[in-house]
């Protein structure tokens, strides 16, 4: 499928008069079409909510957008609870799936009265020692092995160090019940960024078996099973992309088939994503400000890995639009490059694109999870703006860009003042 920036040109010229390159901008409409297209495609199961997983996109007008299309929030970590809670999410809206969990975590997690996934046998009695444990608590499950889709290995748990092995949830469950613990939920995460509508129906199908078998050898009430994040995007134009509705009735299929059965119908379903509730809903702009003509093509931007890691990280696609230049052929070869003193620096490796100058827009897309939350500061380099393109066109800056002051917070200068 063709892949067509949410801006254009003449919108980023107008941008940039406020607020210079390079910065992430984000498309309310987008963000919010998809989180009612997810809502819809689980309708039928009464009790559903997507925990929207903030590490992708850890911006509060982004969390207030979800929250208001009736999201919650999946933390992992102490300031991603505290912004969570500044927001406006309460107890139930908040689920906090984290592993290797210092104390502080659980206490501000147990203090929000918030749903507490844990990732260990072990951390049940760190906890115990913390915080009373909630009516409901939830458990993490590694089946370990390969975990195969079409007799493709997808991912192999059997590595991952999350979650507990099924003779330890059994014996998790039989503690936390002894604890006055009442009801059960059960979470795994067992393949990222997928692109095949199978991959939520057959961990449902796994997590669904499980359910009933805990459920009648452990007599417990499980109350909902968190199919966690990992439904992926079409970074590139020749992916497939997901479609929710056909990925959603394919796990009621599996409800109906396993838990309707035993008559465990009062399951809540709950999802944890976040790219795909935010990646396509995200550009990074920068601006092109230099060229180079060595061995190969270089363009050189205002924007490096700080920015956007993925590409440098796990050598990831990004798409890249030349704004203005929608409908020229890609016909000139590139290494599109940020300015780190690391080779790995490059949004694009040999990307064919038509004929780029100094001055021009680049809009990277599907920036919006998983792309200004993992920025780093190497090099000095600061960490860019965020802006909101609200539905009625109006832009809204919701971070600002760093200075060197902020990159300086952290010293005290005094010594070295003259
Ligand atoms: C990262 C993460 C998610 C979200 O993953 P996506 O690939 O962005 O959907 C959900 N749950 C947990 C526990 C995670 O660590």
């Amino acid at each position: 499928m063709e892949k067509k920036a949410f801006v254009t040109k003449e919108q980023i010229e107008e941008i940039v008069k406020t607020y210079p390159t390079p910065f992430h901008i984000y498309d309310e409409k987008g963000i919010r079409e998809n989180a009612r297209k997810l809502k819809k495609a689980f309708s039928w199961n009464k009790g559903f909510k997507e925990y929207f997983a903030v590490k992708a996109t850890p911006n509060p007008y982004i969390l207030q957008i979800l929250k208001e299309e009736g999201c919650g929030v999946d933390c992992s970590s102490l300031t991603e609870l505290m912004l969570s809670d500044m927001v406006g999410f309460k107890k139930d809206e908040i689920m906090f799936s984290s592993n290797v969990t210092p104390k502080e975590d659980f206490l501000l997690a147990a203090k929000l009265d918030a749903y507490i996934n844990f990732d260990d046998i072990t951390l049940i009695d760190f906890y115990k020692d913390i915080a009373d444990f909630k009516e409901t608590m939830c458990l993490r499950y590694n089946p370990g092995g390969d975990f195969t889709l079409n007799n493709e290995i997808m991912d192999t748990p059997k590595d991952a160090k999350y979650g507990l092995t099924k003779e330890q949830m059994k014996e998790a469950i039989l503690k936390l019940k002894s604890y006055g613990v009442k009801h059960f939920g059960i979470h795994s995460f067992l393949a990222s960024n997928t692109k095949d509508n199978g991959y939520y129906p057959k961990l449902a199908r796994i997590l669904f078996e499980l359910a009933v078998e805990l459920h009648k050898e452990c007599d417990c009430h499980i109350a909902f099973i968190n199919l966690s994040g990992g439904v992926g995007v079409d970074y590139k134009p020749t992916e497939p992309k997901n479609d929710i509705e056909i990925i959603g009735e394919g796990v009621r299929r599996a409800y109906e088939e396993i838990l309707t059965k035993e008559g465990m119908d009062d399951v809540k379903i709950f999802t944890e994503l976040g790219r795909f509730m935010l990646a396509p809903y995200g550009h990074l702009i920068s601006k092109v400000i230099h060229e180079k003509h060595i061995w190969k093509e270089y363009i050189g931007l205002d924007a490096c890995a700080v920015n956007l890691m993925r590409p440098a990280m796990y050598g990831a696609y990004h798409h890249i639009t030349v704004l203005g230049k929608e409908n020229e052929e890609a016909k000139y070869k590139y290494d599109v490059t940020g300015g780190l003193c690391e080779n790995n620096d490059k949004f694009a490796i040999d990307r064919m694109l038509p004929k780029i100058e100094i001055g021009d827009y680049l809009a990277i897309h599907d920036t919006g999870a998983h792309g200004f939350s993992m920025g780093y500061n190497y090099n000095g380099k600061l960490k860019s703006a965020e802006l909101l393109l609200k539905e009625n066109g109006e832009v809204k800056l919701i971070r600002r860009a760093e200075t060197p002051s902020d990159y300086f917070a952290t010293l005290d200068l005094t010594p070295f003042k003259k």
